[in-house]
């Protein structure tokens, strides 16, 4: 099979013939039709994450080892299968959960493989989906997404869960309280698009650019806010008191300001974004506001079969596809560090 690799941090990906595997035991084989590349693609090819003042948080010792082969927004056909495989069958299409854990922690058991200490996420920590083929541990992190365009269904692996799981972590809500959420790129939109479906209420969307502002009111959202623009932030905090949820899909330094900030008394500031940078407030604030700082990373496999059943039953509007051969792989990456794609880029065989 042919895998775009990581060979060196930050330098072009590298077109590889190796051999396809052979699954053993419960694992499954699929071949890929499309593979979704994500902003946190860019960050395992770079080796790297900002944490501020300049300085870098290392890769390495978190993700595979180089060479290896990035990209978790799977979609493939069932090609094969081992011996003890269940949860799907040969020639079936299916979107591929690649948050996946040792299974045999206590928080693998509880239904949160996604914050299993000793994970094996496909496309960080071993082989994922820029390539021919992918082996998947089990056929039980296979979804139908039936009725759903491929290049688009794979999407809800990463960017959809992303988005869904950090709106679940907003609930409860009392009547009458308002959600805000901050950045308008790819994931928020998707979540302004999940709101009324994982909420029951329309967003309020803050972004510093009047396209994506734009994109969210077309998208769902109640209201929109810009930043730089006081007086329409002060007189959102009195007219609602404050927002209940705040989820930065930024994750910036001025966002986690405004963010925590626009918070009402026992609000709760959810950061999913990943642009990086560091995070100060004046400690006695946390309790005088009794407020909650969380921090949420893609969904559980339980999000991910509620997920899929929304967008099978037609409740979700699609997202923009921008689908590009497999071969470029790795100019996606660089379009993407430099801000030129306009929806989500997805890889086909
Ligand atoms: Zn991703
Ligand atoms: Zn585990």
């Amino acid at each position: 099979m042919k895998s775009y690799q990581v060979v060196e941090y930050g330098a072009a990906l590298e077109a590889r013939e190796l051999d396809t595997p052979e699954p053993q035991g419960a694992e499954v084989l699929v071949k890929i039709k499309a593979c979704g590349v994500c902003h946190s693609d860019v960050h395992l090819w770079e080796g790297s994450f900002d944490i501020g003042g300049g300085r870098k948080m290392e890769l390495g010792k978190v993700s595979a080892i180089i060479p290896f082969t990035p990209g978790h927004e799977i979609i493939g056909e069932v090609v094969a299968m081992g011996p003890e495989a269940e949860g799907a069958s040969i020639g079936d299409t299916r979107v591929v959960y690649p948050w996946i854990g040792c299974g045999k922690c206590p928080v693998c058991e509880g239904g949160e493989e996604n914050l299993c200490a000793r994970p094996r996420n496909l496309g960080v920590n071993v082989d994922g989906g820029f390539s021919d083929y992918v082996l998947v541990p089990d056929g039980k992190y296979l979804y139908d997404f039936a009725g759903v365009p491929d290049a688009l269904a794979c999407t809800y692996a990463c960017s959809g869960l992303t988005a869904y799981g950090a709106l679940k972590k907003a609930l409860p809500l009392r009547d009458g309280d308002t959600v805000m959420l901050i950045g308008a790129g790819g994931v928020g939109l998707m979540g302004v698009r999940f709101c009324k479906a994982a909420l029951g209420v329309q967003p309020v969307v803050v972004d510093i650019d009047p396209g994506r502002r734009q994109a969210a009111l077309d998208a769902g959202a109640s209201e929109v806010l810009d930043p730089e623009d006081r007086d329409a932030s002060k007189e959102f905090a009195k007219r609602t008191g404050g927002a209940a949820a705040v989820i930065d899909f930024v994750g910036a330094e001025q966002t986690a300001r405004y963010g925590t900030r626009a918070l009402r008394m026992g609000g709760k500031y959810i950061i999913v974004g990943l642009f990086g940078g560091e995070f100060r407030t004046a400690l006695p604030l946390i309790p005088f506001k009794a407020m909650t700082i969380m921090g949420s990373l893609v969904g559980t496999p339980g999000d991910m079969a509620e997920l899929a059943e929304l967008v099978r039953n037609g409740q979700i509007a699609p997202i923009p596809v921008n689908e590009r051969p497999m071969d470029q792989a790795s100019q996606s990456l660089e379009d993407l560090r430099a801000g030129q794609v306009v929806g989500r880029v997805v890889l086909e065989n």
